[in-house]
């Protein structure tokens, strides 16, 4: 209770975030740019970050998705990285967001070389750099690539990575500094009145009051959203990154590169990252990493694609919590139809990071009534009511 006395400064606010990672952030960013005057909160349990999906993130970004909203999400976040240290910068001290355009190259087997092809079509239309390699020109501008078996792969050259904590900071500094209150606590509960939302409950049993509530919570979303008696098939899944010291280097960085099984690598400095999400993952709260996994189900596969990474060192490794959207991989964005002032930004499944700018821009509108710079209605929540299902071919 004192802890909550000493950090919030009021007791009712314009908005109330549940969740302080890159999502609740740039949501908040965004409120604040809008309208100086708001009074917004942004109630966080774990300021270190240490669980959130944010900091454990592959930070990775690419136009190459099936559907043409993600596309201009991803379109629209490599524009916002070119200035972000810049636009976040406050008293002089600026992030330092390190966007490396590395690229994307996702490997296509035969039988979705149509798919692929359409995919690179969409993405040009919407003019986004990608293009068709075959496997003799992937193996032109990546020597040690063995992909024969594969039809050839598309290529986006503005892909890449950057520092997701960066992000993480640059938001929350820059929210911070033009007055959103950042509190650490976690939220009980939401606080319901008449059928209407008042505010949440905190686990000191104090409350705070507000008509906008914003679960931006991470794989940590459906437990709150539970207690305002709304469900949403939001579940935490373990995914593992393995950090590999190979003896042979590769003389110019690899791409993030996706083979069709969902393995993927990439450089990282001198090191190689790999991974690979499995339908048996593990669904919780488990942060545990499994170093056996790496042998046992990774290396076979990157030393094929790979076969002078034979020799390596397996350095460690990490684990974090995909948001899983049950329904269909994609994030719920915007107000629950049956709950006024119950919004929601979570279930980002593994392009989470790379989507906070839009989706940060876009909620702010949402909740000041404007009109949204881009119609992303499409993530809206009344799809699960409707249990319509957005088709997406580009999950990792
Ligand atoms: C291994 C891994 C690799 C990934 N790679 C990529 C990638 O390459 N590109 C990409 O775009 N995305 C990637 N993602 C996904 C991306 O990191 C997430 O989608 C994104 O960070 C989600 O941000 P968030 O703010 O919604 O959630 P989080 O970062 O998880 O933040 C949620 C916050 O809510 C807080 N919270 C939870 N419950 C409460 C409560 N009751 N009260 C108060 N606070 C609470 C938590 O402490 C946490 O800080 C990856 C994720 C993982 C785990």
């Amino acid at each position: 209770m004192d802890k909550i006395l000493e950090t919030a400064k009021r007791h009712s606010y314009d908005v109330i975030l549940i969740g302080g990672g890159v999502t609740g952030c740039s949501i908040a960013y965004h409120l604040i740019e809008k309208d100086c005057t708001l009074r917004i909160a942004v109630i966080e349990k774990d300021p270190t970050y240490e669980k959130a999906s944010s900091s454990l993130s592959l930070a990775n970004i690419r136009t190459q998705f099936s559907l043409k909203e993600n596309i201009l999400i991803s379109k629209y976040g490599i524009e916002k990285l070119k200035t972000f240290n810049e636009d976040m910068s406050v008293g002089g001290s600026r992030p330092l967001i390190a966007y490396k355009p590395e690229g994307n190259l996702f490997l296509v087997d035969e039988k979705d070389r149509d798919l692929a092809h359409d995919g690179i079509r969409l993405q040009k239309e919407h003019g986004c750099n990608v293009e068709w390699l075959t496997p003799g020109e992937i193996i032109e501008r990546f020597p040690s690539f063995s992909p024969e078996k594969y039809a050839g792969a598309t290529f986006g050259p503005d892909d890449g990575h950057f520092d997701a904590f960066a992000m993480l900071s640059g938001y929350r500094n820059a929210a911070k500094h033009r007055g959103v209150e950042f509190i650490e606590d976690e939220v009980s509960s939401i606080v319901l009145k008449s059928g209407k939302v008042k505010g949440v409950r905190l686990h000191s049993d104090f409350e705070l009051y507000s008509d906008i509530i914003v679960i931006c919570a991470g794989a940590w979303s459906t437990a709150i959203a539970e207690t305002a008696g709304i469900d949403i098939p939001v579940h935490p899944v373990k995914r593992q990154v393995f950090v590999l010291d190979t003896k042979i280097k590769s003389r110019t960085p690899l791409p993030l590169t996706i083979l069709p099984s969902g393995f993927y690598l990439r450089s990282e400095g001198s090191y190689i990252l790999a991974g690979k999400s499995l339908e048996s993952d593990a669904r919780g709260f488990d942060f545990n990493v499994e170093k056996e996994r790496f042998f046992d189900v990774l290396w076979q596969e990157l030393v094929e694609f790979v076969p002078s990474f034979e020799e390596l060192k397996l350095l460690r490794g990490w684990a974090g919590l995909y948001a899983v959207n049950m329904l269909d991989k994609n994030a719920y964005i915007g107000e629950w139809p049956e709950l006024k002032g119950f919004y929601l930004a979570c279930g980002f499944s593994g392009h989470g990071l790379q989507q906070a700018p839009a989706v940060g821009r876009y909620m702010a509108e949402l909740i000041l009534n404007e009109e949204p710079f881009m119609d992303l209605s499409v993530f809206g929540p009344e799809r699960l009511i409707d249990n319509k299902p957005i088709e997406e071919k580009g999950i990792v």
